[in-house]
């Protein structure tokens, strides 16, 4: 059967918004990808500063549930694109990976930085047409794309389908703002409302926990709530709990509403 070659707009230049390039190339088609910020991928990059932990190397199942408990949706994505499969991404851009002694993977470099640019050579080389400081508006009365290019101009933009790959809430000053929930609500599409996730919690420390102890790590320890168990490590500061251990078990602790916990304000990835 013939391949029909589309051109598809991903609005999106994060590492979402570039996997989706590297698979819609790969099948023929013709992509643009339009960022509003003047580079790709600013907290990807902010991310390869903590050493970018890229994947985890345990068991599929046990990966997968940490997510979505028994997800028929995740479990079969995570399948199709295994951490494996992440690993040899990596190393086929040239980018060496290794698991760590938690059973994380992280790039041998520890960093986003090299990474990216053979990513964005690759893409580039395979055809994708990249605009930065280009914000996506909303649409039109036809649904058309409104694209603000780097002069302020706004056009509309023809596509035979679009990705949208606009990111979460969390840091805002990197790109993603959460500003497509009221875009995407005006047109009734159901939207699961944004909450934050993999983040330190708040506490009133009780008068007895000295401020000596804050910036220490607890390590080799574990932490439960409910049904859920982490072992790892985590770290005391002056507003409360960080560290992986803590972050693992934070959509639990935002599940539960845990009475002393309160939402995070800090280091919300
Ligand atoms: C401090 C920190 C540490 C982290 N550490 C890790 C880690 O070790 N491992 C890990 O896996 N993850 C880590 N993360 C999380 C990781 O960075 C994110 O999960 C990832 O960047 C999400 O990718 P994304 O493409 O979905 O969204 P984003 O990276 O947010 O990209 C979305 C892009 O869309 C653009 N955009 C938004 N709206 C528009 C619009 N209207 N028009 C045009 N463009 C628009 C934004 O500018 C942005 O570039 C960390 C994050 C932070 C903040």
């Amino acid at each position: 059967m013939k391949k029909i070659s589309k051109h598809i707009i991903i609005i999106g230049g994060g590492p979402a918004g570039l996997m989706a390039a590297h698979q819609l190339l790969a099948f023929g088609h013709k992509v643009a990808l339009y960022e509003a910020k003047p580079s790709l991928a600013r907290k990807f990059q902010l991310a390869g500063r903590g050493g970018l932990n890229l994947t985890h190397s345990e068991d599929l199942d046990v990966f997968a549930n940490k997510y979505y408990e028994n997800s028929s949706f995740f479990t079969p994505l995570l399948n199709d694109f295994t951490p494996q499969d992440l690993r040899e991404f990596c190393h086929a851009l040239g980018q060496d990976t290794f698991v760590g002694s938690s059973g994380r993977v992280f790039p041998t470099k520890f960093k986003a930085t090299e990474l990216l640019r053979q990513w964005i050579t690759k893409l580039n080389a395979n055809g994708l047409q990249i605009y930065t400081r280009h914000r996506w508006l909303g649409f039109d009365n036809n649904n058309n794309l409104l694209i603000s290019n780097d002069r302020g101009k706004v056009d509309t933009t023809p596509y035979d389908a679009a990705v949208f790959a606009l990111g979460g809430a969390s840091w805002p000053r990197m790109g993603s703002d959460g500003s497509w929930v009221e875009i995407f609500a005006e047109k009734n599409v159901d939207i699961t409302p944004l909450r934050a996730a993999n983040c330190g919690f708040e506490t009133n420390w009780p008068a007895r926990i000295s401020s000596k102890f804050f910036g220490q790590p607890l390590k080799n320890i574990s932490i439960s709530l409910d049904t859920k168990y982490v072992k790892g490590e985590i770290m005391l500061s002056d507003y409360g709990l960080e560290g992986g251990a803590i972050y693992a078990l934070s959509k639990t602790i935002r599940a539960v509403s845990y009475t002393h916990l309160t939402l995070p304000t800090k280091r919300i990835v």
